[in-house]
């Protein structure tokens, strides 16, 4: 019950990160829920093989198998706050196109694009 619990808290707070960021929070929503059941079950085994060679009281693999659940919530919460905000990686992008352009022939009164071949400005007419 109490693991339910955390899991909800691990989805709301996934979710505050990645919303803002622009993301589809839903995905990585299940992305932490996945990690979290993926480290529990790794800390069970874990946990069953210390059990074994240590000759540990079973108890102790539940133990293993929280450690490895959070282990998977933080590395969850650690992809969500990674995430470059996606105005930024659209702002980038953006940026590149604008040195592509200005690679180009651009008439240096109105700005238009020229081909290399043009001697005068296809727009205002002025030399090149
Ligand atoms: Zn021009």
């Amino acid at each position: 019950m109490i693991e339910i619990l955390v899991i909800f808290c691990l989805s709301v707070w996934i979710r505050t990160i990645t919303e803002p960021k622009g993301y589809k929070w839903g995905k990585y929503v299940l992305l932490a829920v996945a990690l979290w059941i993926f480290g529990e079950i790794i800390g069970v085994f874990v946990g069953s093989v210390a059990v074994f060679i240590y000759s540990l009281r079973s108890g102790y693999v539940y133990l293993f198998a929280l450690a490895g659940a959070l282990i998977g919530g933080i590395v969850s919460v650690i992809i969500a706050k990674g995430l470059r905000p996606k105005e930024i990686v659209n702002k980038s992008v953006q940026e590149i196109i604008n040195t592509e352009k200005s690679k180009e022939n651009v008439c240096p009164i109105c700005g238009y694009v020229y081909m290399q071949s043009d001697r005068f400005c296809r727009k205002c007419g002025s030399k090149l």
